[in-house]
Order: C-alpha cells, then sequence, then structure tokens
C-alpha cells in the first residue's frame, strides 16, 4: 500500500547580511485584509522552502504568521515589531508573506497573457522580495498601522521599498533574535552499548571539481522559433540537469541518453541565457554552461504546470503521489523519470495522481506533461528532487539524510538535521568528523537534532540508523561545508 509521505523537512535558517533586493519593479494587489478578530499568532514549527535571491535559489526556513508562511528571521523581527506596536494599541498583521517561485511565475504569467492578477506588474520570478523571504504585506489599512509603521518600523529593521505600495515592507535581513529563534529540541537518545561501528562508509566525493558539458542544442547566437529545444551532452558523470533562463528553472532531465533533451516555450520573445547545469546522484552542481539565444517568433507561451506538494531540490520520502493542479483543455498527464514511464493519468477530477515508489534513492528529475486530447502537448514541466527512504518501500534497510542534503554549505549557524530511515531504524545518532552530536528516536519526525558548527570548512556528517534491538541497521556519510 502506498502512503503519502512526510515529505517536509527541516533546514539551517540561512541568515544572509546581503542587501536586501529591491522590487521597485514590482506591483501588487493588496492582499485581502484580516478580519479584525483574528487572533495574532506566530507557530514556530520550521519547514523548508525554495527562496530566491536576485535570481539565486537557496533553501530557507519557514515558520507561520497569522497562517502565512514567514522566513524565520523576518518572522522574529516582525515579532519583535508587532509585540511593540500592540504595546502602543496598534495590531499589526500578516497578509502576505514568502512566496514560492511557482506563485511569482503564476503572477509573471499573469502580467505576459494578461489574464489574471489584474495584468498587474510582476517581478521576475526568482527576483521577487517575497522570494527571499524579507517583504512582508501588513494590514496598513487598519486604523494606525501605516502611521505607526512610518514612525517605527525603521528601528526594527524593516522599511517600504515600493513607493506604490504602502502594505509593502521589507526587512533588513539582519541577524534578529525573537519568539523563533530558539531550535527545536532535539529528542532524548536512549542509553545504547552500541558503539558506533568504524566508518564503512567511505566519505563521499569530495570539492566537486569542474566537469566537461557540451551544449548541443541551441547553438550560441542561434535565432530561433519559439519551442526551442536544449540538449547537453557529458562526459559520464553528470547523472542529471537543469536548465534555467534568468534565474527561473524551467527544466530538468536524467536522460542521458537522450542528451537530457527538454524543449521550452518561452515566455518572452528576444534574448535569452540559459544556463545548463550538471549535478552528480546525490545533486551537487558539478558543472555549468551558459548559452544566448534570440528567439523571434513562434507560438504563444504555454501555461504552467503547477505541481502538487513538490519542490525543486527538496527530499521526499519514497512512496507518494504525482499530482498538479487543473488545468484548461488538459485531458491527460504523463509522468516519467528519464527513459522510465512513472504512469498516465486521465482523472482529471482528482488533479492526474499517479503513485510512485521509486526502487533506489537519489536525485530524480522527473518531467510532466500535459496532453489534450488529441494528444497535443500543453505544457511540459520538470523538476529535481531527492529520493529518501519511504514507509514501506520495500528496499533494503537504509538512512538517508534529509537536513542538510551532500554538498550544502552553510555560515556558521545552527543546522537542523534530520534523516529518513527505513522502516526497521528505530533510532539514530548523528556524528561530525566522528565526534557524536546528537540522536534522536523520533521516526514520525524525521529523527531532528540540531547543532551550531563553528569550524569553517568541510566537515563530514555522519548518520547510524539502528534497529529496535540496538544493532546498526545503514548509515550515510555526507560533506557540508561551512563558510
Ligand atoms: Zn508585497
Amino acid at each position: 500500500m502506498m502512503i503519502r509521505s512526510i515529505h517536509w523537512l527541516l533546514v539551517p535558517a540561512l541568515f544572509q547580511a546581503c542587501s536586501p533586493a529591491f522590487d521597485d519593479e514590482e506591483h501588487e494587489d493588496e492582499p485581502e485584509e484580516l478580519e479584525e478578530s483574528t487572533e495574532a499568532v506566530i507557530t514556530c514549527t520550521p519547514r523548508s522552502g525554495v527562496g530566491y535571491e536576485s535570481g539565486d535559489r537557496r533553501t530557507i526556513t519557514l515558520v507561520s504568521v497569522d497562517g502565512k508562511p514567514v522566513e524565520i528571521n523576518t518572522a522574529n523581527a516582525f515579532s519583535n515589531m508587532r509585540d511593540a506596536a500592540a504595546r502602543a494599541g496598534v495590531r499589526i498583521r500578516v497578509n502576505s508573506g514568502f512566496r514560492t517561485n511557482e506563485e511569482q511565475q503564476r503572477l509573471y504569467s499573469c502580467m505576459i497573457n494578461c489574464n489574471c492578477n489584474s495584468c498587474n506588474t510582476a517581478a521576475r520570478p526568482g527576483y521577487s522580495a517575497h522570494q527571499s523571504g524579507l517583504a512582508l504585506d501588513l494590514n496598513t489599512r487598519n486604523s494606525g498601522v501605516l502611521t505607526w509603521l512610518n514612525r517605527n518600523a525603521s528601528r526594527y529593521g524593516f522599511r517600504r521599498t515600493v513607493s506604490s505600495e504602502p502594505w509593502h515592507w521589507q526587512y533588513s535581513g539582519a541577524r534578529a533574535t525573537g519568539p523563533c529563534s530558539g531550535t527545536p529540541p532535539a529528542a532524548t537518545p536512549p542509553s545504547s552499548t552500541t558503539p558506533p561501528p568504524s566508518s564503512t562508509t567511505p566519505p563521499s566525493a569530495s570539492t566537486p571539481t569542474t566537469q566537461a558539458l557540451e551544449i548541443v542544442a541551441p547553438r550560441a547566437g542561434g535565432h530561433y522559433a519559439n519551442g526551442v529545444w536544449f540538449k547537453a551532452k557529458t562526459n559520464g558523470t553528470v547523472h542529471h540537469v537543469r536548465y534555467d533562463s534568468g534565474g527561473y528553472l524551467f527544466g530538468a532531465s536524467e536522460d542521458a541518453g537522450a542528451e537530457f533533451a527538454y524543449r521550452r516555450v518561452f515566455n518572452t520573445l528576444g534574448q535569452h541565457n540559459v544556463t545548463v547545469r550538471g549535478y552528480d546522484r546525490e545533486d551537487r552542481e558539478i558543472t555549468k554552461k551558459t548559452v544566448t539565444i534570440y528567439v523571434d517568433a513562434g507560438e504563444a507561451s504555454q501555461p504552467e504546470i503547477q505541481l502538487v506538494d513538490l519542490e525543486d531540490g527538496m527530499a521526499y520520502r519514497n512512496g507518494f503521489s504525482l499530482q498538479i493542479s487543473p488545468m484548461e483543455g488538459v485531458a491527460s498527464v504523463v509522468y516519467s523519470a528519464g527513459e522510465y514511464g512513472l504512469g498516465v493519468s486521465r482523472d482529471t477530477a482528482n488533479g492526474f495522481p499517479v503513485d510512485v515508489v521509486f526502487n533506489e534513492y537519489g536525485a530524480r528529475s522527473i518531467i510532466v506533461q500535459a496532453l489534450a486530447a488529441d494528444g497535443r502537448l500543453v505544457s511540459q514541466k520538470a523538476i529535481t528532487i531527492v529520493i529518501v527512504p519511504g514507509t514501506e518501500d520495500g528496499l533494503p534497510p537504509a538512512i538517508r539524510f534529509m537536513s542538510p542534503l551532500p554538498g550544502d554549505q552553510f555560515g556558521r549557524d545552527t543546522i537542523q538535521l534530520m534523516a529518513a530511515g527505513s522502516d526497521s531504524v528505530t533510532r539514530v545518532v548523528y556524528y561530525a568528523d566522528g565526534v557524536e552530536i546528537g540522536a534522536s528516536s523520533d521516526a514520525e519526525g524525521a529523527f531532528p537534532t540540531s547543532r551550531q558548527f563553528w569550524q569553517v570548512g568541510l566537515r563530514h556528517l555522519r548518520v547510524i540508523g539502528f534497529n529496535q534491538h540496538g544493532d546498526v541497521a545503514a548509515d550515510q556519510t555526507i560533506d557540508i561545508t561551512i563558510r
């Protein structure tokens, strides 16, 4: 039986000291106001999201403020500001916080196609301050709120960045202490007499080196009609590639035999700089190349496929359902990974669901094709996710990090450690460079613990999973970098 997996994970907070991206170009509808009676509430249960800053993709930690996803550091700063306002009798609420790339892509498509969101101007996907986690839309129409913010917000690191949008406030990004500053308590490990075995796993590959990657199509500087095929050839070390343009991820493929072919229908004509990045099986980037082309004419942009509950680059427990949001004119959806079909669904009423259980762990690039009744391709989408042990997936006992993931880089911050184990794993112990740093028996919660790393450089993290008899069931060693 297939069980929808726990697919969330905790990730370290990345506190960026860089100056925030301005979104002066960005205009948006004023979000709906919350009911006055809505209780102000901050829930610190962290979850991960894919954030963007100036087009650069990064994993950020989200908590919930007034039911809205907000980046954890921004949430801490906001909470301090809100408390101060409350003491002055002013009730500030968050109407909109963090925005996913898919949400931003939708707003951007609305602008390009002028068919939704009042055709409002929207920042390019990857470039909205709402994607960096720094921007909050606040209830400035409520009495006294805007006046209070104008006088006091700067003391808490918030300021307006879009002159036409009084509700849009942006945090400086400075490290803030607040209600979500603490980390979730690690589960208390049961005492165990089993010593950690000596390492049986060789350390994973060290610092990635540049690998040969050749863009086969399109040719640099070429002029094309819209609907452009991208193809790349590598020397065999690349497991999958991602294609992005202007910071927006538009495609992925693990089908080396087909030269990682992916067809892109651009939303706009003109010049496009497309970067092809090659990754290893653990989803670590090992090579990249950029090509500039010109799209002169051709078919209109495609409607965007929205995958439900799946975000590129995240780890998911094996055994889950692929599904898309409703789409006009789509009669069937085909899912594939590499050269293998994962399934076809014609279940329009339920989001074309297909249950999948992969037969090995690691990165998989899933291509989703939405077809019309006559078989015509309506739209295509690809993402890459990392498969980790799931419930009843039938694979041999294993333990895999869910957070961090191999090759991740962090500042000297507290890092959330999480691992997914096979059913037989009931307890895990974590090590950093051979020293025990935490343990957990909370299998349901993906064995969470946390640790602050001070020493910069390459660090070897190891997780050992024990079964109920205290025997070692599996282990994994990964490398991360502390900057
Ligand atoms: Zn805003």
